[in-house]
């Protein structure tokens, strides 16, 4: 990347008023992918200064801002109170803990990464995403949208309440990127199956979901179909790290164990 200016915003409003002034102008996290790209953007905008970087709780909700650094969401006990601490643990398997030092959680969502082993565990926590100008989006709808976000993100927002969660990261090396991984959350209302890395953005397996939901107490079996479920309705592709058949055994594979875990069920 290489950019003309830079400026430091002085409040949220400020920075989107830059932004809005030339098509490449670019909000900047960590810089830590930006910095991998070839583009040329006139001002990079920095919302550093504009107390971004906190994690607060109330009674039912955890609310990340879009500057916290990765390193903070593994260290925060809030989050690892939350469905067995899947998003802090999904989040301490992303390279070293330099890089984490550095990454904001802002720059992984707005990203939309397929790779990304943040929005896995979000999408199955049902994380909303709080923006400057369009106020309050479900993530969910957020990944189906195409083309440049012209927002800014200002914070995640993560539910409270009771939940069982697992989250699986298959990679070749400590420090790779995923091959796949999967994540669920079990709560009184539902479970949702989230499976990412296929090598394209996380989605909900809604059938594998939907079927799941007509049985209040799963045993080996329903889970079983779930799994096979979540393997036949989702699309796997092939890359350099897996072919399409690999990734779609593994998805069966670990949202059976996955959901044989929230369940309480031994393997
Ligand atoms: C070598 C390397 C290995 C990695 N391995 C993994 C891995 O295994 N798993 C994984 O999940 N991730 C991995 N990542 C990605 C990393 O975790 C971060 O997600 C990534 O660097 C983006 O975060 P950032 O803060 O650097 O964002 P930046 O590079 O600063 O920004 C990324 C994008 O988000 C936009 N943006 C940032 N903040 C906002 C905001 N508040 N509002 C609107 N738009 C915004 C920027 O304009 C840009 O388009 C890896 C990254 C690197 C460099």
């Amino acid at each position: 990347m290489k950019f003309a200016n830079y400026h430091r915003a002085e409040s949220i409003e400020d920075a989107y008023e830059i932004l809005q002034k030339d098509k490449t102008n670019t909000i900047v996290g960590g810089g830590l992918w930006l910095k991998l790209s070839r583009r040329e953007i006139d001002t990079a905008v920095d919302l550093c200064d504009l107390g971004l970087d906190t994690i607060e709780e109330d009674e039912d909700v955890i609310r990340i801002g879009a500057m916290t650094t990765l390193s903070r969401i593994e260290e925060s006990d809030a989050l690892r109170n939350v469905a067995s601490g899947i998003f802090p643990r999904a989040v301490s398997f992303i390279m070293g803990v330099q890089l984490r030092n550095v990454a904001t959680i802002g720059g992984s969502v707005m990203g939309r990464y397929g790779f990304s082993d943040c929005i896995t565990p979000l999408l199955a926590l049902d994380a909303r995403l709080d923006f400057h100008e369009r106020g309050t989006v479900p993530l969910v709808d957020f990944l189906h949208e195409k083309g440049k976000v012209t927002d800014i993100l200002k914070a995640v927002i993560i539910e409270k309440s009771a939940a069982k969660g697992f989250f699986k990261k298959v990679q070749k090396t400590a420090h790779d990127f995923p091959i796949l991984n999967v994540a669920i959350v079990k709560k009184e209302k539902g479970t949702r199956i989230a499976i990412g890395s296929r090598p394209s953005v996380a989605s909900l397996a809604k059938e594998a979901m939907e079927y799941l939901e007509k049985a209040p107490t799963p045993d080996e079996v329903i889970i079983a179909e779930t799994a096979r479920l979540a393997k036949e309705t989702l699309k796997y592709s092939s890359n350099h790290r897996a072919s399409a058949e690999y990734r779609a055994h593994l998805a069966e594979v670990y949202t059976r164990r996955g959901l044989m875990e929230v369940n309480g069920l031994e393997d």
